[in-house]
């Protein structure tokens, strides 16, 4: 679809026979926020394991800015395309400090440091700057990552992945464990960053979703179910049913 940055049509996959993925069909535009839901086992994260390659569809296409063909890449391609993925546990690392961990991440490939040439201490401290007072851990700068509570890890995760400047950032349940005022200021955080990035945010907590206040796909057996608003998909007989009803 012209100006997409992300485009799923007719995807299929299945296990053992078991249709995991059955006709999907997602678009996602540059610097785009998104929601997806459903409930479990609707084919989430089977659907972020084909968008970043770990998992390759039987059927449709996959592709990236309308020319990448991204069921031919692997996990280490996509990462390299700009495709940034946020597992639901952090694997930040404890025993260095918040800083560290990001000076770290800004080593990546597509890191500050890969990308710039000259003064890179300079451009790096600046970097890690910036990503400290997007994520809100500027005070924790110099405190050891295992120091930090379960949403501030979640936060660190997130400055980390911005490091690599993805383009587009899939995000699994960041709210799970979070305190409201921790999910809160999750999707806040989301908010800001999209723009500069895509954010494919799959979520369970609908106050969550209510707060990104963005587009919003409902999975369900695999196939998209509805889209819209949250309101809109709220209002819809089926989604009522398959999950908001319960
Ligand atoms: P969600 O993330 O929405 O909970 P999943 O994508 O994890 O859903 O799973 C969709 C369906 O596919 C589930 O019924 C799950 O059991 C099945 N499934 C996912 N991965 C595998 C696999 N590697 N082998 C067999 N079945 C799988």
């Amino acid at each position: 679809m012209s100006g997409s940055l992300l485009y799923l049509s007719g995807v299929g996959k299945s296990f053992d026979g078991f249709r995991a993925i059955d006709n999907l069909s997602l678009v996602v535009f540059p610097g785009e926020l998104r929601a997806v839901i459903g409930p479990n086992g609707a084919g989430k994260t089977t659907m972020m394991d084909i968008i970043t390659g770990k998992t390759r569809p039987d059927e449709g296409e996959v592709f990236w800015k309308e020319s990448v063909d991204l069921t031919r890449a692997d996990e280490v391609e996509t990462a390299r395309l700009g495709i940034g993925r946020k597992f639901q546990k952090p694997s930040v690392i404890e025993s260095l400090t918040v800083a560290e961990n990001l000076e770290l991440a800004l080593k990546g490939p597509r890191g500050v440091a890969a990308r710039l040439f000259g003064r890179r201490g300079e451009t790096e401290a600046r970097e890690i700057a910036r990503l400290l007072a997007l994520v809100r851990l500027e005070e924790a700068r110099d405190a050891p990552a295992g120091s930090l509570s379960h949403g501030q890890k979640q936060w660190l995760e997130i400055g980390m992945l911005l490091a690599q400047d993805p383009e587009l950032l899939l995000v699994d349940e960041p709210a799970a464990g979070m305190t409201d005022a921790e999910t809160m200021r999750t999707a806040e955080l989301l908010r800001e960053i999209a723009g500069r990035h895509a954010v494919v945010v799959v979520e369970h907590d609908m106050e969550f979703v209510r707060a990104l206040g963005c587009k919003v796909t409902v999975l369900h057996q695999g196939r998209v179910l509805a889209e819209g608003s949250l309101e809109h998909v709220s209002a819809n007989p089926e989604v009522i049913e398959v999950y908001l009803g319960r």
